[in-house]
């Protein structure tokens, strides 16, 4: 078929996500939403626009993202405002403004959606991409962490990703985090000349952020550098040996690893992510941590909180190598017609099968026999029923099975329920319950 080009490209970083492979990000989006929903969690949105401020203010000004990334521009009053970055600050925010008062606490959420960051774009990352997450606001014990860290590896089991490492850090309160940013500042400034000239000025800023840093001779100066582990008061060392015990308690494997800080200002306690190799570099799927004073420092009251965002191109990465969406029997019926009188028929054949919840379709632009069945093989029907004047007149229809080519005679006035019945017969259970949904 002709090529055809618009005047008009796709801005670079953002991504057009087309049939086949959107039926990945469908089903991917499904599953997170239905695990976190089995969790206990509401689905919250919030708009994409916010105003700059808000994350200026909670991510931290020293964070990559307020320093270069953030989509900001002036709307037509002249305010400040910003394409979302992350979805944690407005969540809060949400929160704060319009659930505050009547909420049921503890408040569990999750979110799904667009995030816009302005940065270079590479494999694994994107200037728009998007994030499911959730957050649980109101719950100060271990045990909220807990359950965040069960519910992301009950996602990726559910997705049926597998050898994913959860690394996890102590990080400490406000009182532990002074010391330690002390400490932090003292060793960095003793290397100062050979840091990069973005780690010197986050010296100045805020010197947690150079671990942040993804130039490799930064990075490797950072092995002699002080463990926030190391500083954190004895409540907040109790509260980690508490979420190991509890990780251990729920077979969830894990590994300390001291040089997580993650790249907002905001979190305190505990912060983990989920890594996974591929191809040879880690790449972080996942990433959340306890953010208890984020609420206050933002003029709002005290809140406890704590929350993960899952990185869903990085995950649907993952999943296109796997057999994910393939696994999945969907058991779809195409219905073909050859006259003028069976086109009738199968109109109301397939609103009959999608009233039973069977998947079904048939052919709406006119054409002929040939190129129906050709097009319902291309988007692999399991099966096609052929209807022609002979089947009206002898009151049957065929159905073909499209993997053994068998076919089955079945009486025309109940074939809906009858092909029900004998779909309900001859899959399995977890094959029919897809089938229903
Ligand atoms: P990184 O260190 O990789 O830049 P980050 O600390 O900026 O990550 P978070 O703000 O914690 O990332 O975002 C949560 C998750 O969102 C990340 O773990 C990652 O999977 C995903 N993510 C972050 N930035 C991008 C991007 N530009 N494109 C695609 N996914 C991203
Ligand atoms: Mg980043």
């Amino acid at each position: 078929m002709k090529k055809f080009m618009f005047l008009v490209d796709r801005i670079r970083g953002m991504q057009d996500i087309l049939p086949p492979e959107s039926d990945i990000y469908f089903n991917a989006e499904l599953v997170m939403r239905s695990c976190a929903e089995f969790h206990g969690f509401s689905f919250i949105r919030t708009p994409v626009l916010e105003f700059t401020e808000l994350f200026n203010r909670s991510a931290g000004d020293s964070s990559d993202i307020v320093q270069k990334e953030m989509y900001t521009f002036e709307d037509k009053s002249g305010r400040s405002v910003t394409l979302r970055p992350e979805f944690t600050a407005s969540v809060l925010r949400a929160v704060v403004n319009g659930l505050y008062g009547n909420a049921v606490w503890p408040l569990k959420l999750m979110y799904f959606g667009p995030c816009y960051r302005y940065e270079r774009p590479q494999a694994g990352r994107y200037r728009e991409f998007f994030q499911f997450g959730v957050e649980i606001f109101g719950a100060p014990l271990v045990l909220a962490d807990l359950e965040l860290i069960c519910l992301a590896c009950d996602i990726f089991n559910k997705l049926g990703l597998r050898n994913f490492n959860l690394e996890i850090n102590a990080i400490g309160c406000l009182n532990c985090r002074k010391n330690y940013l002390d400490a932090v500042k003292k060793f960095f400034v003793s290397i100062k000349d050979k840091l990069c000239e973005t780690c010197k000025n986050r010296l100045n800023i805020n010197p947690m952020r150079i671990f942040d840093c993804k130039n490799p001779e930064c990075k490797n100066l950072f092995k002699n550098a002080p463990h926030t582990v190391d500083f954190v008061c004895t409540e907040c060392l109790n509260e980690f040996e508490d979420l190991k015990k509890l990780l251990e308690i729920n077979n969830i494997e894990y590994i300390v690893n001291t040089r997580i800080v993650r790249g907002l200002d905001y979190y305190t306690k505990f912060v983990f992510e989920f890594v996974v190799n591929f191809d040879g570099t880690d790449l972080t799927v996942c990433g959340g941590g306890r953010y208890d004073n984020l609420s206050a420092s933002l003029g709002g009251p005290d809140l406890p909180a704590t929350g993960f965002g899952i990185g869903f191109e990085r995950i649907v990465k993952l999943l296109q190598r796997s057999n994910f969406s393939k696994n999945k029997q969907k058991i779809k019926i195409y219905i073909a017609y050859l006259s003028e009188n069976a086109k009738f028929v199968a109109a109301a054949i397939v609103s009959e099968l999608r009233d039973l919840g069977i998947k079904a379709d048939f052919d709406i632009v006119g054409r002929g026999i040939k190129s129906q069945m050709k097009y319902a093989n291309k988007l692999d029907y399991n099966f096609v029923a052929v209807i022609g004047d002979g089947e009206l007149n002898k009151n049957i229809i065929n159905l073909k099975n499209m993997q053994n080519s068998k076919e089955i005679s079945f009486n025309l006035d109940t074939f809906s329920k009858d092909i029900y019945n004998y779909l309900k017969k001859s899959f399995n259970k977890s094959e029919f319950d897809i089938l229903n949904s």
